[in-house]
């Protein structure tokens, strides 16, 4: 979208920078196209803007490096949010994968001693190591 002119006029401390995106390549402010990239800004409206880093820091009222000094921190950020959501998504779904494994052990193998590590009770009494009880879960369909 483009910006009116009304919105210069608005405090330039309101501004806050987003971000960065490759996918919208056309500067918001000015129209220029087939830019490698853009800022994302946030009006003093909470609208969402995206223009090249010269109009970006013109808007600000900063200089375009410091701006996009700004605008790679709110990167690095985000994506430091993003892998630790990935992380806990993967913790949850390794230990469900585990829960379920045993669970499905102690119907195999009802009489498995309680062991520390309960794998090696399942290891006992199957005769087989875990790694074979883990294909052998798998193998039913992971239940
Ligand atoms: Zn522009």
């Amino acid at each position: 979208m483009m910006v009116s002119k009304a919105y210069f006029e608005k405090g330039a401390d309101r501004w806050f920078i987003r971000g960065s995106s490759d996918e919208v390549t056309t500067c918001g402010i000015c129209g220029r196209s087939e830019l490698k990239g853009t800022m994302v800004l946030e009006t003093p409206d909470g609208e969402t803007i995206y223009c090249g880093s010269d109009c970006g820091a013109r808007l600000a009222g900063k200089p375009a490096a410091a701006l996009r000094k700004e605008q790679k921190a709110a990167d690095d950020r985000k994506k430091d949010e993003e892998r630790k959501a990935r992380a806990a998504a993967q913790a949850a779904a390794a230990g469900d994968e585990e829960a379920k494994i045993m669970f499905w052990l102690r119907s195999q193998y009802p009489q498995a001693k309680a062991t520390r590590d309960p794998r090696d009770g399942f290891a006992e009494a199957s005769g087989k190591s875990w790694f074979q009880l883990r294909k052998d879960w798998a193998a039913a369909g992971k239940p």
